[in-house]
């Protein structure tokens, strides 16, 4: 259905890329609507956005109306009666000369992630509720590859330091047959992989050995599928249909939290396949410890197999993931500074720098903006803002003094060597530099110095910064540091 809808209106791709083919209109679309939901996910929140705007994809551009696709009537209805104006709005800020929005039903692409089609009451599982055990089974192992992000593999994940370890678990999960580990528990903050490597999982068991049964679903699916299994009397059914995977991935446990009975089932659940020596992988965004909500035996047990957590990204690996996420657009070239400058910027998590990478890439095509230092700059304001990290005069008059091999407590003591006193002006200099603290608050921190101490300390820096070679690196390296 979803291809008929899309070419009925004559699109006319040749504005938009530069061969004017249906892929390039295909791909600006696709780059306008990830700046778009981008700012919707900041303005409506996490929980709806996923709920609504996650599994929605966008046709190619028409040159005055944009067409999202739902892949179901529910979704479809509840984002034309709610969100459509909100999406022009959007839209507007990047397309101004863009007439309207318009929602159509049809299958688009596979939605982000499986978790994307679950937070809401489908209607097309409810058709399905009085359906049979074994038809359900059947539905929902041969859906799951649909649910699957053909993107979310084990070769487009980078790996470094910070993931080699969950990276390495995921692996040998997908690839051994017996059970090394179980459950593997894989754990981070958001954004960093955990959703990607279990869908690089339930992938490499697809391809490589089809007979295995896995299942993927978020723990609100399976909190809603069993609160809705006993609403209609059918927990034999669902419960079924869970004891007979080979493979059971729950993505975001921490969601279970408080809710009594479902976490008590999941626990069954859990042993028993545990106990059959079937593979658990659960995720979440803290360690099974940590899991305030659970109850302690539940949260004991969880800890039993392998616990690997995910740490953040370091420069060197965001510097990977761009890299490698820049080579999925080959006509475009993204020149090397603005890949260091997004890196470095851009350090809270993958997803927010995806999203700044295909911001960058969108502005390129659909305003024929050259890729530049400036261009990224320019429209990234709102995400350097949220990156930007608050350097505190602590840590910067700690780096100074390691630097120099000076004790700390140098830096607000009255001995006026040179030996201090130039690494103590460094500090001072970086302090109003890289903090917005005002002359006054930072001589306070310095030994409860005078403000016009400070802006001493930090003109003479400044001429010598001119002059002295050395000392500008010094300088330099500490900026870099301290920024990173
Ligand atoms: P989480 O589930 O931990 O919140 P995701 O797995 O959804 O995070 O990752 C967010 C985005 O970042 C996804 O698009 C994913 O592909 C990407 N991503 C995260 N880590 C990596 C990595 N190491 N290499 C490539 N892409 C990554
Ligand atoms: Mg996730």
């Amino acid at each position: 259905v979803g291809r008929e809808v899309l070419s009925e209106g004559g699109t006319e791709p040749e504005k938009f890329g530069s061969a004017g083919d249906a892929a390039n209109a295909q791909l600006a679309a696709e780059a306008l609507w990830a700046g778009v939901s981008e700012r919707i996910r900041k303005k409506i929140g996490v929980s709806s956005y996923n709920s609504w705007f996650k599994p929605l994809a966008i046709a190619p551009l028409h040159d005055d109306r944009i067409i999202l696709i739902a892949a179901t009537a529910f979704l479809r209805d509840w984002i034309r009666n709610n969100y459509l104006a909100l999406v022009l709005q959007e839209v507007r800020r990047d397309m101004p000369h863009v007439r309207d929005v318009a929602i159509e039903l049809g299958v688009g692409k596979a939605p982000r992630s499986a978790e994307a089609t679950t937070a809401s009451p489908d209607p097309a599982d409810t058709a399905t509720d009085k359906v049979p055990a074994e038809a359900k089974v059947a539905r929902d192992t041969s859906s799951l590859t649909g649910a699957l992000d053909e993107n979310l593999t084990f070769d487009n994940f980078v790996t470094g330091k910070a993931n080699e370890l969950a990276y390495a678990a995921a692996r040998r999960v997908a690839e051994s047959d017996d059970v090394a580990f179980n459950p593997l528990f894989l754990y981070s903050g958001v954004g960093l992989g955990k959703t990607h490597l279990m869908q690089a999982i339930a992938w490499h068991i697809h391809q490589t050995r089809p007979e295995r049964k896995v299942m993927y679903l978020s723990a609100e699916k399976f909190m809603y599928q069993f609160i809705r299994a006993v609403r209609f009397k059918d927990t034999m059914a669902f419960k079924e249909q869970f004891r007979s995977v080979d493979v059971l991935m729950i993505d975001d446990l921490q969601f279970f939290s408080d809710k009594d009975s479902t976490q008590e089932e999941f626990f069954h659940t859990f042993n028993e396949l545990v106990d059959r020596k079937h593979q658990v992988v659960i995720s979440a965004d803290r360690s099974p410890s940590d899991l305030d909500g659970m109850e302690e035996r539940i949260r004991s047990r969880l800890g039993w197999g392998l616990v690997a957590d995910i740490h953040p990204t370091s420069f060197e690996l965001r510097v990977g993931i761009l890299e490698q996420k820049a080579a999925l657009y080959p006509a475009i070239h993204i020149p090397e500074d603005v890949i260091q400058f997004l890196a470095h910027r851009i350090t809270s998590n993958v997803r927010e720098l995806e999203g700044a990478l295909k911001r960058v890439i969108a502005h390129h095509e659909l305003m024929g903006r050259a890729i530049t230092l400036e261009l990224a700059q320019d429209i990234l304001t709102d995400l350097l803002r949220a990156n930007a990290r608050k350097i505190t005069i602590d840590e910067i008059q700690r780096k100074v003094a390691e630097h120099f091999s000076i004790k700390v407590t140098e830096m607000s003591s009255s001995r006026r060597a040179r030996a201090v006193a130039r690494p103590r002006q460094i500090a001072m200099f970086l302090a109003k530099k890289l903090t917005t603290r005002s002359f006054p608050e930072i001589g306070r921190k310095f030994g409860n110095r005078d403000h016009t101490t400070v802006l001493h300390g930090v003109r003479r820096i400044e001429e010598l910064i001119q002059d002295d070679a050395s000392l500008a690196e010094d300088v330099r390296l500490l900026e870099a540091a301290l920024s990173n």
